[in-house]
């Protein structure tokens, strides 16, 4: 068994997981991150990378280089139900959209260049808290068993798993009947596709967006009551055709000749409701802090906002050589202070789309306010 000591472990190598490890590096401490899967990997995700995810690369000087990735520009937003005129705004701040595969790879390379050891691929399945510290023991894709010692633990493991079981997460039990699927489709069996625009497709229990990604592809991303749809995700869209006229116009004939072939990720049983930012010292950051409805666009934004105010926190925190609860309560101060909101608007709106019985009467006030849905967007996104 191999064994290593650093000041911070961090478990996870997503947007959270990569860019608090870049954080703590550049500010010189000692810090390794373990991600169990190799890379580039694909995650469930619609792929739309808000503003507040290029304010975050900048912070990290990493902007120019981002760009070289090609990112698809993404300048307006358009919501199509199947009956009402649809609802549409240009954003007035700069997003774009890029596969995860690709955009996380990029920051786990990033936070190699920046001095962090990486463990991959190493599954976390035990932490251990000491007098000293923690001990954390993983997993290697070959059976070999590395043991690392740190000071402090950062969680950026994503929004479900194991661990949270094993730390006695509150959090676990709860259920939630809400599912999730992306694929990739080539944008030539898209109709009228305007690759600037991230659209949303409602219908009874499902909604779906579909952006742009690169030259070729487009994200085509469903969030799903599992009460209300039980067929198979491929059959999934064709059912999501038939509630919604717009969404089946959006598709050519050609889709059905692809349709078996396409490759699907998803995740079951995706819980928004509140969670521990702080578990046994341990600090939590992006979705195992919290998952924000996916049709703010704003996951990756606040996994990378979140690593700032945990960094910023932690770094003024050992500097001072504070304890650790001190820094576990301000953080989770910094958190509430930034996300709360947010987080919770988020909700309301995606309670507002599964409800089919206060939608349209919603999608029709908000047409006729101008400026409401400006509100909305400004409530989902950060200061
Ligand atoms: C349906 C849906 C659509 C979404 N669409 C968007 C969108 O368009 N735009 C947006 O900004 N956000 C979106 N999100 C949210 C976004 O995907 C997440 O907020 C974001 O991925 C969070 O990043 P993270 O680093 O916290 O976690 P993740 O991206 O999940 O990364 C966690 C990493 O930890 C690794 N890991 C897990 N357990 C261990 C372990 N025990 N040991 C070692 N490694 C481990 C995993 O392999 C993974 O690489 C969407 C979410 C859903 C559900």
């Amino acid at each position: 068994m191999s064994e290593y000591k650093f000041d911070v472990a961090v478990i996870g190598g997503g947007p959270a997981g990569s860019s608090s490890a870049i954080h703590l590096a550049l500010a010189g401490i000692e810090v390794c991150i373990f991600e169990r899967k190799n890379f580039p990997r694909e995650v469930l995700c619609g792929e739309f990378l808000s503003k507040e995810v290029g304010e975050e690369i900048k912070k990290l000087n990493l902007f120019d280089k981002f760009l070289l990735l090609n990112p698809q520009k993404i300048k307006s937003f358009s919501l199509k139900n199947n009956n009402l005129k649809e609802l549409s705004i240009n954003f007035q701040f700069e997003a774009f959209s890029l596969r995860r595969s690709v955009f996380d790879s990029f920051l786990l390379e990033e936070a190699k260049i920046s001095g962090v050891k990486i463990f991959q691929p190493v599954e976390i399945k035990s932490v251990l808290k000491n007098k000293d510290g923690y001990a954390l023991e993983g997993k290697k894709g070959n059976g070999e068993r590395i043991s690392v010692k740190s000071k402090f633990i950062i969680a950026a493991y994503g929004k479900q798993n194991i661990l949270d079981k094993n730390l006695h997460r509150k959090f676990v039990d709860q259920k939630s009947n809400l599912n999730g699927i992306k694929f990739h489709i080539d944008k030539k069996y898209l109709n009228n596709f305007n690759s600037e625009e991230i659209q949303l497709y409602v219908g009874n229990g499902i909604y779906c967006g579909i952006n742009s990604v690169n030259k070729v592809d487009a994200t085509v991303c469903f969030l799903y009551n599992k009460k209300e749809f039980v067929s198979s995700p491929r059959l999934q869209i064709s059912e999501l055709m038939k509630k919604n006229k717009k969404f089946s116009e959006l598709f050519n004939t050609g889709l059905n000749s692809i349709l078996d072939e396409l490759k699907i990720y998803g995740t079951g049983n995706i819980y928004f409701g509140k969670r521990e930012l702080v578990k046994d010292g341990i600090f939590m950051v992006g979705d195992s802090a919290g998952v924000i409805a996916p049709l703010a666009g704003d996951g990756i934004g606040m996994a990378l906002q979140g690593s700032s105010i945990l960094c910023e926190t932690l770094i003024s925190g050992i500097r001072k050589n504070y304890n650790i609860d001190v820094i576990g309560g301000n953080y989770i101060d910094n958190w509430n202070k930034n996300f709360s909101k947010r987080v919770i608007t988020a909700r309301i709106i995606q309670w507002i789309i599964f409800n089919n019985k206060f939608r349209n009467s919603c999608i029709a006030l908000v047409k006729n306010i101008p400026g409401l849905l400006r509100l909305f967007v400004k409530l989902t996104r950060g200061n």
